[in-house]
């Protein structure tokens, strides 16, 4: 595996690929890798001839009381792991490199960056679909993989492809979990052992609501209210949001015809965890 700082550098190597007919698949990340984000280099494997990823803590995405400056790092763990997954390019820039002296430009995303994780943190999907771009304009990927967890980016990053006409195929990963259901997440590494006990009631809830629509429970509102009983009920939690909603455009829905995407974020304790599922049209999480 090759480590490139230099953004020229990659934007050669993808040219190179690319001439040698070689397919390209992108994996962007804020590194500190866990089990989540190996499956979606391995699914990258699958995709495509030459696997790169990109390990950045985008410092634009962060809003001005965030985690930015605590944001868990570990980048000899970070390429040790990927080599072993058989990753070819690392692309690992300085904030500079990325954000040079006079950097004044943004892609923003209008409609469906209003809803969930957008209310409260108003300016971070502009951060990522800014870097994204510039991810995909230096790696040149056929391909590039996100995963479902982050639900919202997933669905932001599909708009601005489609809206920009943007030459990448973008696949979802399901989302990975700790034995105990918690979500993988680099975050999950703030949680004092109470919290992180707690912090089960994001996946019980989930849980919750599909045997609930499972049964036949249509209304939004009655399911809602369950699965806030249920996460109030654990200590040290704060609900952000939970939200029923429409998994394209994430426009709430008073009542579960078709598939419904339930989106979750949940303080628990300082740190702010998210997760979802799909209900309803099959399909569970
Ligand atoms: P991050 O480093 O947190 O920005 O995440 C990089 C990529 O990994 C994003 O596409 C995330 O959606 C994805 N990811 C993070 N956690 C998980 C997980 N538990 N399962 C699947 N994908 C994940």
């Amino acid at each position: 595996m090759e480590v490139i700082g230099n953004l020229k550098q990659m934007q050669q190597i993808a040219d190179e690929q690319r001439l040698s007919r070689k397919t390209l698949a992108l994996v962007p990340t804020m590194g500190f890798f866990h089990q989540g984000h190996l499956e979606l280099m391995r699914a990258a494997r699958r995709h495509a001839d030459v696997v790169v990823i990109s390990i950045f803590v985008n410092p634009t995405q962060f809003g001005p009381n965030e985690d930015l400056s605590t944001y868990p790092r570990d980048l000899d763990g970070d390429l040790s792991k990927a080599r072993e997954v058989g990753v070819d390019f690392a692309f690992v820039p300085s904030v500079r490199e990325m954000y040079p002296e006079g950097f004044q430009t943004r892609v923003s995303v209008e409609e469906v960056t209003k809803h969930l994780c957008g209310i409260s943190r108003p300016s971070h999907f502009d951060g990522v679909t800014t870097v994204v771009a510039k991810l995909f304009n230096i790696a040149k990927p056929h391909i590039a993989v996100f995963g479902q967890k982050d639900f919202q980016q997933l669905a932001v990053v599909r708009r601005m492809v489609k809206d920009l006409d943007m030459d990448v195929r973008i696949v979802g990963v399901p989302t990975v979990r700790e034995p105990d259901g918690l979500a993988m997440s680099s975050r999950n590494t703030y949680l004092d052992p109470e919290e992180r006990k707690s912090a089960l009631c994001l996946k019980k809830s989930l849980d919750l609501a599909g045997d609930m629509v499972n049964k036949g429970e249509v209304e939004a509102s009655k399911v809602i209210g369950a699965v806030e009983d249920l996460i109030l009920g654990h200590p040290h939690t704060q609900i952000d949001y939970v939200s029923l909603c429409d998994p394209v455009t994430l426009e709430d829905v008073e009542t579960l015809e078709r598939e419904t995407l339930l989106a979750l974020a949940v303080k628990v304790g300082r740190t702010r965890l998210i997760d979802n599922c799909l209900l309803g049209g099959g399909k569970g999480n």
